[in-house]
């Protein structure tokens, strides 16, 4: 299999996985990935075919620059309107590799009420709770991002993150890896839904202590193949499910 037929696979996969864990609801969000060394992304589009991201096929992910222009896009496909999240974002930032964005409802509903997000579990999920240590940037836009310049504002939000909430909107995830950014979107609904679910109680949560953070391993060096692994079982899920591609 050719490097690029690979790369549409993975974020073929990507759309179903953040489909299969509810992140996405029918036909709403996309994912993307560098062509690596260029200045060209693969990215899921919609054509006659389009039945929702959980039924995504490779066929749907398709070539362009950075401008959502290209010649595979053709008659037959469609970029997705908020493109130039994706092509910005790589312009801005070399060194991610793949783009998510789509609209979780826990997410979305965490925005709304502007809810804070803090490091309230611990051992339950170390990543997600370290996202809520690092902290959430919000932009405070509810627009369809349809144009270059909106995307300036929100790259400026999102600092060196990887992870920006848009307010009553969605979310957008980066990462070096389609692996990584699919689990690391996967960790942040973690972190959105503990939050939302203990802001229902209308209970105050309160921090875990500094003291059990501490104790928290680094699961980087322990665990380097983590992302991989997370990205195996949710692949088997889909396969198990029924979702999986096609061979
Ligand atoms: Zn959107």
């Amino acid at each position: 299999m050719s490097d690029l037929q690979e790369l549409r696979e993975k974020v073929a996969l990507s759309c179903r996985i953040i489909a299969m864990n509810g992140l996405v609801d029918d036909i709403l969000g996309h994912v993307s990935v560098r062509v690596p060394g260029s200045d060209e992304m693969l990215l899921r589009c919609r054509g006659e075919e389009e039945y929702g991201l959980p039924f995504t096929t490779p066929s749907a992910i398709r070539k362009m620059n950075f401008d959502g222009e290209g010649p595979e896009l053709g008659d037959r496909y469609k970029a997705p309107k908020e493109h130039p999240i994706h092509g910005e974002i790589y312009k801005a930032r070399p060194e991610v590799g793949c783009v998510i964005h789509c609209h979780p409802p826990a997410a979305i509903f965490c925005s709304i009420a502007e809810l804070e997000f803090r490091p309230i579990f611990g051992a339950y999920n170390i990543p997600a709770m370290r996202m809520a240590l690092e902290g959430i940037p919000l932009f405070p836009s509810s627009a369809l991002i349809t144009r270059p310049e909106m995307v300036t504002p929100m790259i400026e939000a999102m600092g060196n993150k990887h992870i920006l909430l848009m307010k009553g909107h969605g979310i957008t995830v980066t990462g070096r890896t389609v692996e990584e950014a699919t689990v690391r979107a996967l960790n942040f609904d973690v972190l959105a839904k503990a939050t939302l679910e203990v802001a229902k109680t209308g209970r105050t949560a309160e921090h875990i202590s500094l003291e059990d953070i501490e104790e928290l391993p680094d699961l980087a060096p322990l665990l380097p193949d983590g992302d991989k692994w997370v990205w195996r079982y949710q692949v088997k899920m889909l396969e198990d499910r029924g979702w999986g591609l096609e061979r």
